[in-house]
């Protein structure tokens, strides 16, 4: 037996690094395996959002990432007859990263591998497939094959298979996914130097021919079309494929990067837990592209579990936490699954009739402020919600307050007594922290004898209204700079001390009047000092 680790994880695509990236910042022991001599090259994802840039931060690898990342882009969507019907261009950032972002998958893996290389705790293993686990409540042993075919094995306490649609972890846990395979078939085509220098994603909503062009970093553009019955070869000549190009603007004479058919899935596993073994990403679930969230959706699994594994290392005994997150990720995901395939409906309209009906209603949406905004603001994508897990009800909720809990609370960016800038996420840390919200000093003071006693047990920040000046305290004391709270659809409430995860979820909210329940909870529980 080689080597023992707190964590082992199989996989170096998106999930795997970034859940090693995330462990790697509370100090746990992890080692990474990965079947292949280095990261993906294939160029996949296309699309990050705030969501995971968010994610990403809580590890410091944000601005690394960014680097690569053409930020805060849009779609519009084109009917049958080529007009546009609607435009998608969201500008708010209520997580401090702008909703969509351009990206490139083998950079951003090579930005996360090159963050890992520098970590003492992360042990980093290419050329190292899985082959076996004996999955126990307490251990696991992780048995691989290296690119000589000499076997290795490899105890830890702990294992997240990220190894992608195809999992070997998932066929050794015994969990199978559930769901559909679509029979469409999309060639999807990557080109250096586009010279379509138009900002946002164009979808063609042509039932001939659904395509879409997105744009990406440094030059690079993506085009996707749906491919007709007699089309479905792997093999599709190069000069089709210039044709397709040719079709919806001016890179037909680009270089082509990749080309590649690909069929889509919208699959979910039942289950992500046996004894010590996870799974997460796409060895969970499966979506089709369209909603651009399948890498996301991934990022947002190891953002669950990432905490709550390190939680388990270093409290054993609270490693039931880890039963919640199955619990808590699989509605949120599903809820965007089927939000890939609404989106995948209005892309490939049956016919000119569906296409005229889909662009008039849109066309119609722009009659209603409400509407508009609904669907320019991208607020029909599902936001993270949970109502079973880390959570804390005591009852005396307001229909408000019980909207937010459950939800990530807003990262506004906060400023400091010297006028020190900051995101608000980096004030919390990562770790369990209670936020303040107040507006004025004399509701401080009413508070400030609780928040000395809670802040023995995790972080206080006391976080003012943008119409508060900051005051002395011997809390960490922040102002909303841009008066994000009090633009945000939930409001956040005002005077109240709210309880938040690791990961960012409004985890409870208190009153003056009970805050008894916060007491009891902090003093008879130990995950909130781990
Ligand atoms: C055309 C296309 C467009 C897409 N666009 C988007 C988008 O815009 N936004 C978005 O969010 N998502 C998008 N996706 C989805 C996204 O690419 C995937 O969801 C994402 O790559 C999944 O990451 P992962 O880390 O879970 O798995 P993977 O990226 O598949 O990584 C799994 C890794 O595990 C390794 N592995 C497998 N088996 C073993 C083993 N036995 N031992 C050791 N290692 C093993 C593999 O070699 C691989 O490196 C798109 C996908 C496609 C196909």
């Amino acid at each position: 037996m080689k080597k023992n680790f707190d964590v082992i994880i199989v996989g170096m695509g998106p999930s795997g690094l970034v859940l090693a990236g995330l462990l790697a910042n509370y100090g746990i022991e992890v080692g990474i395996f990965e079947k292949n001599k280095s990261t993906v090259k294939e160029p996949r994802a296309v699309s990050i959002d705030d969501e995971s840039l968010r994610i990403l931060q809580s590890f410091s690898s944000h601005q690394a990432v960014l680097r690569n990342v053409s930020q805060n882009y849009g779609s519009h969507y084109y009917d049958a007859k080529g007009k546009l019907f609607l435009k998608v261009e969201p500008n708010s950032c209520e997580n401090g990263f702008f909703k969509r972002n351009a990206f490139d998958q083998p950079t951003f893996e090579s930005a996360l591998r090159k963050h890992l290389e520098s970590k003492k705790n992360i042990n980093i293993n290419f050329s190292h497939k899985l082959v076996s686990i004996k999955n126990e409540t307490k251990s696991v042993i992780a048995n691989f094959e290296d690119s000589k075919g000499i076997k290795k094995s490899f105890l830890g306490r702990y294992l997240v298979g990220c190894d992608g649609g195809q999992s070997t972890v998932r066929d050794l846990i015994g969990v199978v996914m559930k769901g559909s395979t679509f029979n469409q078939k999309w060639l999807v085509v990557d080109i250096y130097k586009t010279r379509n220098f138009f900002r946002h994603t164009q979808v063609y909503c042509n039932p001939k021919r659904p395509s879409i062009t997105l744009p990406g970093p440094n030059g690079i553009r993506r085009y996707e079309f749906k491919l007709n019955d007699k089309e479905r070869s792997e093999k599709l000549s190069e000069d089709f494929t210039r044709e397709l190009i040719t079709s919806v603007g001016v890179d037909g004479e680009a270089k082509i990067r990749r080309s590649q058919v690909y069929q889509f899935h919208a699959l979910i596993c039942s289950d992500w837990k046996k004894n010590s073994v996870f799974i997460a990403g796409d060895a969970a679930h499966l979506s089709p592209p369209f909603a651009g969230q399948g890498m996301n959706s991934g990022i947002r699994d190891v953002g669950n579990l990432g905490w709550k594994l390190a939680l388990a290392v270093k409290r054993p005994k609270s490693r039931n936490i880890l039963e919640t997150y199955f619990l808590e990720r699989k509605e949120h995901c599903w809820a965007l699954i089927n939000l890939a395939i609404r989106m995948g409906k209005i892309m490939m309209p049956k016919n000119s009739l569906e296409s005229f009906v889909n662009a008039s209603f849109f066309r119609l949406i722009k009659l209603n402020k409400k509407l508009l905004s609904y669907v320019s603001q991208m607020k029909y994508r599902p936001k993270p919600k949970i109502n079973k897990g880390i959570v804390f009800f005591h009852g005396k909720e307001t229909r408000n307050d019980k909207k937010l809990i459950g939800t990530l609370f807003p990262q506004p960016l906060v400023q400091d007594k010297k006028g020190i800038l900051s995101n608000l996420d980096e004030v919390l840390g990562n770790k369990f922290s209670l936020i303040c919200y107040i507006k004025n000093h004399e509701t401080y003071i009413s508070l400030e004898k609780y928040l000395n006693k809670f802040s023995k047990t995790c972080r206080v920040v006391v976080l003012l209204n943008h119409s508060c000046m900051i005051f002395p305290s011997r809390h960490k004391v922040v102002r909303d700079f841009n008066n994000l709270l009090e633009k945000m659809d939930t409001r956040v409430p005002e005077n109240s001390i709210l309880l938040i995860r690791p990961d960012k979820l409004v985890s409870a909210i208190y009153k003056k009047n009970n805050l008894h329940y916060l007491s009891n909870l902090l003093n008879n529980n130990e995950i909130f000092s781990f």
